[in-house]
């Protein structure tokens, strides 16, 4: 196969909601800016201009892996690779012509492919409408009713151009993005992830809503090994592809639970948990400028997410606690999960702390008068400080 154009001259980005904040739209598209520079780093260095609504991204290289990788940020609608003209219709009609070509020597069919034009013009003084360009770009680019069929309802494939002053864009191809808000536009959370798979996921939701994350994780050792450890740094490294940068703390849980297991009612122990895990995070949360946590429960789910259980535990702290999850079935979490590819490293088998002294007959309907009572014969202060002074801080990267 012979290609005729080199590889794409930049990376048009469209974003959705943030068009519509009006007063904000200047901060939210810096956010964005700045994110999507930050997540090509790693691939090319880039510059970023925004123009006409648009993002454009200008890597130095291996465009077509950074347009990939941008279409994880958060904030984006679609994007799209695109190859330049000089915005007069003859140099456009090149390059529409070059660029349908190379595509058609790869595609593989069925043929005729159903195709349309669609052009879009931000420079008005071009010497034609949209709709004129379109119609006479056809007759000059179109190779042939046996390999492409004009259809303007269902296209399967659409050559997109935007004609601007400078410059003309063509493109032929789209990633769909995540949509929501840019990362950092909407508050800081601290998520508690568990190696389960919905805290990842409610991680994934708060990061689209625009918060920008860290991690929290309890970890009983030595009842519960290092694996443990390695497992959220996985998910958290993997939940780097919508927010490039994190940190992660890891918190000593074991003493927590031996003194509950000690001194608490059985049935109480995994709701007991639950509020220590609040409150320590809660802490961390002050010293770390986090405004709001993030769990990944969902209402009726498990033993301790009745409504019952559910305000025992967030009766535990004032924050705000998010749970995006809260109206989720299972098998919509699921499908989240593997939508944003952390579901694999969830499923990896590895103990929790929530496996260690568990209660064999849990509590269903708690109450916070039974949860206060409970506590009053523990050293609550003490083991709070304890846990907050024994965290460790790691600082996570995206990796693929
Ligand atoms: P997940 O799949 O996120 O573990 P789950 O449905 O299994 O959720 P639980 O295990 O009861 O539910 O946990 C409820 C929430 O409490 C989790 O989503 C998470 O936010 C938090 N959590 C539980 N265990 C831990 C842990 N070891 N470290 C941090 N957070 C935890
Ligand atoms: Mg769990």
């Amino acid at each position: 196969m012979t290609t005729t154009l080199a590889a794409p001259e930049a990376i048009l980005v469209r974003y959705a909601e943030i068009a519509l904040k009006k007063g904000n739209r200047p901060v939210f598209e810096r956010a964005l800016a700045r994110n999507l520079r930050e997540a090509a780093k790693e691939l090319s260095p880039v510059r970023v201009e925004r123009t006409f609504g648009r993002i454009t991204v200008y890597p130095e290289r291996r465009a077509l892996q950074v347009a990939r990788r941008l279409a994880d940020v958060p904030g984006v609608k679609t994007v799209s690779p695109v190859w330049g003209a000089q915005s007069d219709p003859t140099d456009i009609a090149r390059v529409a012509k070059a660029l349908l070509d190379d595509t058609l020597a790869e595609h593989p069919g069925p043929w005729p492919i159903r195709f349309r034009i669609r052009a879009r013009r931000a420079e008005k003084r071009f010497p034609m409408t949209s709709g004129e360009l379109e119609h006479a770009l056809g007759p000059q680019i179109l190779p042939g009713p046996d390999k492409i069929k004009v259809d303007l309802e269902n296209a399967d494939l659409t050559l997109g151009i935007e004609v601007r002053s400078d410059r003309t864009w063509l493109y032929l191809r789209s990633h769909q993005g995540p949509g929501g808000l840019p990362v950092g536009t909407l508050g800081r959370g601290l998520v508690l992830l568990s190696g389960g798979i919905d805290s990842p996921v409610a991680a994934y939701l708060a990061m689209k809503r625009g918060c920008r994350v860290g991690y929290i994780s309890f970890h009983s050792s030595p009842f519960i090994g290092e694996g443990f450890v390695k497992k959220v740094t996985d998910l958290a490294r993997a939940l780097g592809r919508y927010q490039s940068e994190s940190r992660l703390f890891i918190v000593p849980f074991a003493e927590v639970q031996t003194s509950i297991r000690d001194n608490a009612p059985e049935p109480y122990r995994t709701v007991l948990y639950r509020r220590f895990m609040q409150r320590i995070a809660d802490r961390v949360a002050d010293e770390h400028d986090y405004q709001a946590l993030v769990t990944g429960e969902a209402l009726g789910q498990v033993a301790s997410q009745t409504m019952e259980n559910m305000e025992c535990i967030g009766a535990a702290t004032q924050r705000m606690v998010l749970r995006p999850l809260l109206t989720y079935d299972k098998e919509e979490a699921v499908t989240l999960a593997r939508k944003i590819g952390t579901f694999e490293l969830s499923n990896v088998p590895e103990p929790d702390c929530c496996t260690v002294f568990q209660p064999s007959r849990p509590v269903i309907k708690g109450t916070i008068k039974a949860c206060l009572e409970a506590e009053a014969k523990l050293d609550v202060a003490g083991l709070v400080d304890r846990a907050v002074a024994g965290l460790e801080l790691r600082k996570i990267t995206f990796e693929d």
